[in-house]
């Protein structure tokens, strides 16, 4: 039976992708590889809305969060980590795990923060503050424009981990102040898993340059030192096939326009939201901070999470995904991310409701789809 992937992460490949994992793999120090790496790399820097270099390490997105942090950060540096979620609470253990004196600003699951609450908790003597773009886990964003503006000027560098928006919702390095930005592949950039992706700014590489802290595989240093040379290389074997894979995914964004992608996304979001709320769903995330990404929502009373989930895929071939830890069977989470349409997300929301009816629910079929397809025709 067909599928459709409506996860956050792996998410579905276009067919310009798929045809390109199916060519034979390129050796890494030739020059047809070098053309394929050059194009990527301004690829790159458009989808990232940025001048910075980006670099491409073989890893996912938590092997990119880890880069960034050992680059930047000594142990015992002081670290101001915002946790909104499971991959905050990620975040956190790796600055942990590198002995950085951490403080965790915890904001309650389902909400965002933006500027003031961070700057109350920066001290003179904080090195870095790090926060999660997109919380996955609860489909809610924070503010880190504001942050990233509030944090100009003071000594503090600015890390976002953009794993589930880069590609799908508005980024901007340099205007917003973020020193390293995180993403990886195979989320709102429709390729497989296997890179990440970093953008750095120059104070992020004056601050990695000066740091003796221990590493190799993951020194950022030596990334860009491969990166300027003529042409461009890695330091290491790269995931050659997906690194081609990108270059056709990033061309496709490029095709489309970044903005009208940001602006795609947005009205997936709105219409998922509006959509759930016609079956009488409330979305989990707080109305402020909503993803345009992915939709969180919350299970009626006396359903199975788990039951949805599996009569979705098996009656509809649709896979969508449930909440992890303590959220885990009180949401479901739709993705609406990367090469996903509107058609898609009312097809989604189509089987939620044949889905809920038939497991008892008073839902009325097709309000729905109505309610997103209003969404739909007003576009912008
Ligand atoms: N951060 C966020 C916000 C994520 O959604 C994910 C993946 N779900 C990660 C980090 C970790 O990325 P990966 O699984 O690629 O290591």
């Amino acid at each position: 039976m067909k599928k459709k992937l409506m996860t956050p992460g792996p998410t579905p490949l276009p067919p310009q992708v798929v045809e390109v994992l199916g060519q034979q793999v390129l050796h890494h120090r030739t020059r047809e590889y070098a053309d394929v790496f050059a194009s990527l790399n301004s690829g790159l820097k458009y989808v990232f809305a940025t001048h910075y270099p980006v670099v491409t390490l073989t890893a996912s997105g938590t092997g990119g969060m880890e880069a960034a942090v050992v680059n930047c950060f000594r142990p015992g540096d002081r670290v101001l980590l915002v946790s909104a979620g499971v991959f905050g609470d990620r975040f956190y253990d790796i600055c942990r795990s590198m002995g950085f004196d951490v403080t965790k600003l915890e904001v309650p699951w389902g909400k965002g923060i933006g500027a003031g609450e961070v700057m109350e908790r920066l001290t003179p003597d904080t090195r870095g503050v790090i926060v999660t773009h997109n919380e996955t886990s609860t489909a809610a964003r924070s503010d880190i424009e504001s942050i990233g503006k509030a944090l100009k000027g003071t000594g503090a560098l600015f890390i976002v981990d953009a794993v589930s928006s880069l590609g799908g919702m508005e980024v901007r390095p340099e205007e917003w102040g973020i020193d390293i930005v995180v993403t990886s592949s195979q989320k709102a950039l429709m390729c497989p898993p296997g890179l990440t992706f970093l953008s750095i700014s120059q104070r992020a590489m004056e601050a990695a340059q000066g740091n003796t802290s221990r590493r190799h595989y993951w020194d950022l240093c030596k990334a860009v030192d491969f990166l300027n040379k003529q042409p461009p290389q890695h330091p290491f074997t790269p995931a050659v096939n997906i690194v081609m894979a990108s270059l056709a995914a990033v061309t496709l964004i490029q095709e489309e326009g970044l903005e009208n992608v940001w602006l795609r996304h947005k009205r997936m979001g709105k219409m998922a939201r509006e959509g759930l709320r016609a079956m009488g769903l409330e979305p989990f995330a707080d109305e402020r901070y909503v993803s345009d990404t992915l939709t969180a929502v919350k299970v009626p009373e006396g359903i199975d999470a788990q039951e949805i989930i599996r009569r979705m895929e098996e009656d509809f071939g649709i896979i969508i995904a449930g909440g992890n830890r303590s959220l885990k069977g009180k949401i479901i989470r739709i993705a609406h991310m990367g090469y996903i349409s509107e058609g898609d997300v009312l097809d989604t929301l189509k089987a939620l409701e044949g889905t809920l009816a038939g497991l008892g629910l008073p839902v009325d079929e097709g309000k729905a789809y109505t309610a997103a397809r209003t969404i739909m025709d007003i576009r912008g």
